[in-house]
């Protein structure tokens, strides 16, 4: 297999650097290369000036405002993504609910929530996940009752990211109990705004407020919500998880975050020297930079396949999961170490609160808060034990 870049594609990849160095808000790369968390309002500007460019929703059919791109240019468009620190697209509105929308929607559903997804006019979050119902998503228990025009619902998600800033919620429901689990399940759209819809914060490791607990009591949703038929969200859902395998090991942010710690071990000192001259620490920044070219090689592999037309459920992609979590979560870890004490986000706040001054350099304070929420890659999307067992079940055949 030819791993090598055709001239047209080294070509587009010079164009979208081009476009990221002209457009990207130098506010934006900032907070991005400090690890700062972005506003919503980061989110939805550059989600704006994507969309203005015709490049807001790439894996979406042209019709509906995609690229046409294969996969070969969408891996070149998010490899330099990360290297200009540009924020990732909103995967609820851009790679999950999108596509579905584009390929179950009825025309109403379409010309109604297309758009707005594009521009981030609306915010979508997930829920699918419940208290017990997480890897074995299919036992959700979350009731749809059909009610005339309306579906009822009753019960609780968890896990909701987002689901404090969004507008819409695209949810998996059960609307029956009969037959295998898979079969009784709904994909619904859900106005956050719905009366007897309540979120809840749930504060991670990292003492920030991403996700929540989301409770619904005799929520009414009317049946025009409902994605393709009642009782096929299951394989609805199945759908959208193929949606961003070319992008899912994300090595081009862990490229960016070691080119990053390299340059602030230059800068930091340990022993009386640059921590980047330590051949301690050179050993673990050489293993995490093979490790990483070794996983760039089977992501391009399994671009390659894909461009070609190969299957949208490579069961390599678990591989791609698996690893490319490990490695987002090593290159956080080095940044801890580069940061060394001024990583103590508390004494941090601490500090700065009794002094009124900074404390440490402006990229060290995140760098704890950053390592903790990446724990928490390799378990959504998939844990990393779900990914070893569809390895071993369809790559080693156990
Ligand atoms: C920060 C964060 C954000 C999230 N955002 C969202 C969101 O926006 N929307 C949403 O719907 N969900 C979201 N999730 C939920 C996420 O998808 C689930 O946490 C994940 O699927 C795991 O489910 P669980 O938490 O119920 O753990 P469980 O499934 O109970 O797993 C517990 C442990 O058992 C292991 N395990 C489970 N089954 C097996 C098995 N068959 N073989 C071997 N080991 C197994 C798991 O790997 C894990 O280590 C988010 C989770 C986190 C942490």
């Amino acid at each position: 297999m030819d791993l090598r870049f055709t001239s047209e594609e080294i070509a587009f990849r010079a164009e979208v650097r081009d476009f990221f160095e002209s457009n990207l808000p130098p506010d934006i790369r900032r907070k991005q290369v400090l690890g700062q968390r972005l506003a919503k309002e980061d989110i939805v500007n550059w989600q704006r000036i994507l969309n203005k460019k015709g490049w807001a929703c790439p894996l979406w059919p042209v019709e509906y405002g995609g690229t046409g791109w294969d996969a070969v240019r969408y891996f070149i468009f998010k490899e330099e993504s990360y290297r200009a620190y540009a924020p990732d697209a909103l995967s609820h509105n851009i790679t999950q609910s999108g596509p579905v929308i584009c390929a179950f929607g009825t025309p109403e559903q379409k010309e109604f929530f297309l758009p707005k997804l594009r521009n981030m006019d609306i915010w979508m979050c997930q829920g699918f996940s419940e208290p017990g119902s997480g890897s074995d998503l299919a036992s959700l228990k979350t009731r749809a009752v059909r009610e005339g025009d309306h579906y009822i619902i009753n019960g609780q998600k968890l896990w909701t990211t987002n689901g404090h800033r969004a507008d819409w919620m695209y949810g998996l429901v059960r609307t029956s109990t009969d037959g295998k689990k898979q079969a009784g399940i709904s994909y619904l759209l859900i106005d956050m705004k719905s009366p007897g819809v309540q979120v809840r914060p749930v504060v991670t490791l990292d003492n920030d407020h991403h996700t929540n607990e989301t409770f619904f009591e005799n929520v009414k949703v009317p049946v025009s919500n409902l994605i393709g038929e009642e009782n096929k969200g299951w394989s609805i859902a199945k759908f959208a998880l193929g949606n961003e395998r070319a992008g899912i090991a994300k090595v081009g942010l862990s490229k960016a975050r070691l080119a990053l710690v390299k340059a602030l071990a230059q800068r930091v000192e340990a022993d009386g020297r640059p921590l980047a001259e330590s051949p301690r620490f050179r050993e673990k920044m050489a293993l995490i930079e093979t490790e990483l070219k070794a996983l760039e090689i089977t992501n391009m592999m399994v671009v390659a396949a894909m461009a070609k037309g190969g299957s949208k459920q490579d069961p390599r992609t678990s591989v791609l999961k698996l690893k490319g979590s490990e490695l987002q979560q090593a290159t956080t870890e080095l940044m801890l170490e580069v940061a060394g004490p001024h990583a103590m986000a508390n004494q941090h706040e601490f500090l700065e609160a009794r002094t009124g001054e900074t404390v440490g350099p402006d990229w060290a304070g995140t760098s704890s808060p950053n390592y903790y929420f990446n724990r928490a890659v390799s378990i959504f999307g998939g844990s990393s034990e779900i990914q070893h067992n569809i390895v071993a079940k369809a790559v080693l055949g156990l």
